[in-house]
């Protein structure tokens, strides 16, 4: 039995590597967190170990889902019949994947290949939901499940809005709130409980927890399905996640772990203040994120985020409404999107602004980032 060291040098050099680059680095990746030390003592113990098929008595959860993506697919499976029509948001406005998305040629998410999927969006102007687009299409398209959350919206979703609509054609709600299930826990965002029938997270982003999916949902049946026997198709628990994940919940209900997701949204929104003159989406944020849409500053997302992780900031890009293709917004995108480098450090100055949180790690990175920024000239990609 030998420690990971001896037993494979290469896997603990580049374990020792990426722990170096994580606390190097500013992390601003929404959908990323930083668990704590108990959680992952849990997730690397003994637990690894056990099998324990079959759900734990009544409860309204499900633990079992090794990720997000496989949650959602889970909650389809029970509720829907093959083919059976779906409406998230869509990928290109901030959605997720795992909602379903297809282009005209392809049908790209494996969720759009086996249900039918139809998006609503944003409006472009306002940068919100378009709930009176929504519930114009359900009623045409007629779902028989409307999905709330999303990877890339900074703002809450209008839940008694979505029940109304997903009530007067028949639908099941779910809201995903994997990015957001911190915020929602810690109570400092609009509770999505109260309207949705059934909830799905990973537990891994805003959550701080290990790596994982869970699934909430009535007991009771909602038009005529019975989620708790419905939500049963997964394999062998993960045992050391879940203890990890209870190390989570526990800390998720301390005053401690409110008092850090409060501080999420205040530094996010000081975030955003200082943004102010650039073009935000949605104009602001009521959640952990910021969406700049660098469209009007002629800045290239792609470049944007791989210049500043050279200067140790994480950060992604994500397609905003109006751009051209989400799958490759890089290579659609027109020559005069491409960024300058004047443009470029007028973009890091946010990031290097007093108003910012952990300037004392941002500061010296400026300069890295204008030695490369005179490195790696136009075009660069
Ligand atoms: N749902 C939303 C809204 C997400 O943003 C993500 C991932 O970022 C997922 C689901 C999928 O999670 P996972 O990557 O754990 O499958």
């Amino acid at each position: 039995d030998y420690e990971l060291g001896e037993a494979d040098p290469e896997v603990r050099g580049i374990i020792d590597k990426e722990k170096e680059r994580q606390f190097r680095s500013l992390e601003l990746i929404t959908s990323e967190n930083f668990t704590s030390r108990a959680v992952m003592e849990a997730v690397g113990s003994c637990l690894t170990n056990k099998y324990s098929e079959g759900l734990a008595g009544k409860s309204g959860v499900s633990m079992f889902n090794p990720s997000g993506s496989p949650a959602n697919f889970e909650v389809y499976t029970a509720v829907l019949n093959p083919h059976d029509r779906i409406m998230g948001l869509d990928l290109p406005h901030g959605g997720h994947l795992s909602h379903g998305f297809m282009t005209p040629k392809r049908r790209v998410s494996g969720t759009s290949i086996y249900f039918e999927s139809m998006p609503y969006r944003l409006d472009e102007s306002s940068g919100l939901v378009d709930y009176d687009m929504l519930e114009k299409t359900a009623t045409l398209f007629r779902p028989k499940l409307i999905i709330a959350g999303a990877s890339a919206y900074p703002r809450d979703f209008d839940y008694p809005r979505m029940r109304k609509i997903a009530d007067a054609v028949g639908a099941f709600l779910m809201m995903d709130m994997a990015h957001i299930s911190g915020l929602v826990a810690a109570t400092v965002v609009a509770n999505p409980f109260e309207y949705c029938d059934i909830v799905t997270t990973t537990t891994h982003k805003s959550l701080r927890g290990p790596r994982g999916g869970m699934i909430f949902f009535k007991k009771d049946p909602i038009l005529g399905v019975d989620l708790e026997s419905a939500i049963n198709n997964t394999g062998g628990p993960h045992n050391h996640t879940i203890g990890g994940l209870a190390v989570c919940l526990k800390h998720a209900k301390s005053p401690d772990f409110k008092a850090y997701q409060n501080k999420v949204v205040s530094n996010c929104r000081a975030l955003a203040n200082r943004l102010m003159e650039y073009k935000l989406v949605s104009g602001g944020t009521d959640n952990h994120l910021v969406l700049v849409d660098l469209r009007p500053l002629g800045l290239h997302g792609a470049r944007v985020e791989k210049i500043l992780n050279m200067a140790s900031i994480t950060l992604n890009k994500n397609s905003v409404a109006g751009d051209k293709s989400a799958l490759v917004p890089v290579i659609t995108l027109e020559a005069k999107n491409l960024v300058s480098g004047s443009k470029l450090q007028d973009f890091m100055k946010f990031v290097t602004s007093p108003e910012f949180p952990l300037i004392d790690k941002v500061l010296n990175l400026q300069r890295r980032v204008e030695a490369l920024t005179t490195q790696y000239p136009l075009p660069g990609l």
